[in-house]
C-alpha cells in the first residue's frame, strides 16, 4: 500500500502542478484517499508527464492515448476513444486479483497525455504519431496506447522500430492485412499490418493474430497473410483446439524476441463490447479476453494498444470499460516485462 506521505505529496503535487521541483509519485491516487469519480482523469488516476516535463526520464512506461479515426471505413467514432477510456480507467484499482502484481510498484508509469493528431490529412497525421512515439521511443518509454482506430498501430510500430522486425500478437476479429480500399486507399484501418509487413516492421512469420471470423470482401487478405507466413488463427480454431493451448502455441512462435501486443475490442464479442465500428458475432467474452492477455506474461514485450473503442456506439459506457479493463491486464504484463530489462 502507498504510505500517507507519498499520497499526501501526491496530492500537494497535483495542486501544484506547476512547480517543477515537487516530487512526483509515480501511484496513482488511491481511492480510498479520494473518491475515484473525483478529479480531472488521467489513465488510472496517474500523474500527466508530457515529453517535455522535467521528471520525463523517470518514466518506464508511458499510457497514450491517440484520439484518431480517420482510417475507419464503416462507424466511425474511436476519435473519442482516449477521453472516454481515460475516465472509465480511473475505476480501476493497483492490484491484479489473479497474479498478484501491482504494476504502479514495479515501474514508474505515467499518463503522458495525447499524441497530437490531425483529423483532415491521414499522411501528415502518420508522421505525427510516428513522431511522437519515436520519441518516446528514445527515450526509453514503453508504450501502452489507447486508440483510435486500428490505424494507429501503424505510425505506433513505425516510432518504435528497431534494428530487427518485430513479433507480434494480435487479437482482433480481423486480419487488417488487406491491400488498399476504395480503389487505391492504402492507409485505412483494415490496411496496418499489410503495410508494416511490407515497410519490415514486423516480422511475418512471428506474427500471430487470434480471434479472426466474420464475413469477408473475398480473402485475398487471409490469403496474402498465409503466403507470407502470419500465423491467423480464427476463432474456430480457438475454441476448437482450446485457448490455453492456442496461447502456447502463440508463446512458442513468438519466442523471447522482441514482442509487440495489438489488442482490437471487437475480438470480443458484441454482447460485452457492443460499441466499436465493425463487430463480429461469435467472439471472445471478456474473461477469455482476460486470460489471453494473462497467458502473455513472461514474454519480451516491448509496446501494447487497445484499439476501436467507439464511444458513439457505446452510450452505456460497458465497452469502454471493457476496454480499459484489457490495458490494465496489458499493463500488469508490460509492467513485469519491462522490470525484467530495466
Ligand atoms: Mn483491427
Ligand atoms: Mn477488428
Amino acid at each position: 500500500m502507498i504510505t500517507d506521505t507519498a499520497m499526501k505529496q501526491r496530492i500537494s503535487s497535483l495542486k501544484k502542478v506547476t512547480m517543477s521541483n515537487t516530487p512526483i509519485s509515480f501511484e496513482p491516487v488511491s481511492g480510498s484517499i479520494s473518491p475515484r469519480f473525483a478529479g480531472v482523469p488521467t489513465f488510472m488516476r496517474l500523474p500527466n508527464i508530457e515529453l517535455n516535463h522535467p521528471d520525463i526520464a523517470k518514466v518506464d512506461i508511458g499510457l497514450v492515448g491517440v484520439p484518431w479515426d480517420a482510417g475507419t471505413t464503416n462507424r466511425p467514432g474511436a476519435r473519442h476513444g482516449p477521453r472516454q477510456l481515460r475516465d472509465l480507467s480511473t475505476m480501476i484499482r493497483a492490484v491484479h486479483p489473479y497474479t498478484g502484481v501491482n504494476p504502479f510498484k514495479l515501474v514508474n508509469c505515467a499518463d503522458l497525455g495525447d499524441c497530437p493528431v490531425n483529423p483532415a490529412d491521414i499522411q501528415d497525421c502518420l508522421t505525427r504519431i510516428t513522431d511522437f512515439y519515436s520519441e518516446m521511443h528514445n527515450k526509453n518509454i514503453v508504450p501502452l496506447t489507447g486508440g483510435g482506430d486500428h490505424l494507429v498501430s501503424l505510425p505506433i510500430l513505425r516510432g518504435i522500430k528497431r534494428k530487427d522486425p518485430l513479433s507480434m500478437i494480435h487479437i482482433d476479429a480481423h486480419t487488417d492485412l488487406f491491400d488498399e480500399y476504395f480503389g487505391g486507399s492504402k492507409f485505412t484501418h483494415g490496411t496496418p499490418f499489410r503495410r508494416a509487413i511490407e515497410e519490415g516492421l514486423l516480422d511475418p512469420t512471428r506474427v500471430v493474430q487470434i480471434g479472426i471470423r466474420g464475413t469477408m470482401y473475398d480473402g485475398e487478405d487471409i490469403e496474402w497473410g498465409r503466403q507470407n507466413g502470419v500465423h491467423i488463427i480464427t476463432i474456430d480454431e480457438v475454441y476448437e483446439t482450446g485457448l490455453d493451448a492456442i496461447m502456447h502455441k502463440a508463446r512458442e512462435i513468438v519466442g523471447d524476441s522482441p514482442t509487440y501486443v495489438s489488442f482490437d475490442i471487437d475480438a470480443i464479442d458484441p454482447s460485452y463490447a457492443p460499441g466499436t465500428g465493425t463487430p463480429e458475432i461469435g467472439g471472445f467474452t471478456s474473461y477469455e479476453a482476460q486470460r489471453i492477455v494473462r497467458k502473455l506474461a513472461g514474454l519480451n514485450l516491448i509496446g501494447a494498444d487497445l484499439v476501436e473503442v467507439s464511444p458513439p456506439f457505446d452510450p452505456t459506457g460497458g465497452t469502454g470499460w471493457v476496454g480499459v479493463s484489457i490495458m490494465f491486464e496489458l499493463l500488469c504484463v508490460l509492467a513485469t516485462a519491462t522490470a525484467k530489462t530495466a
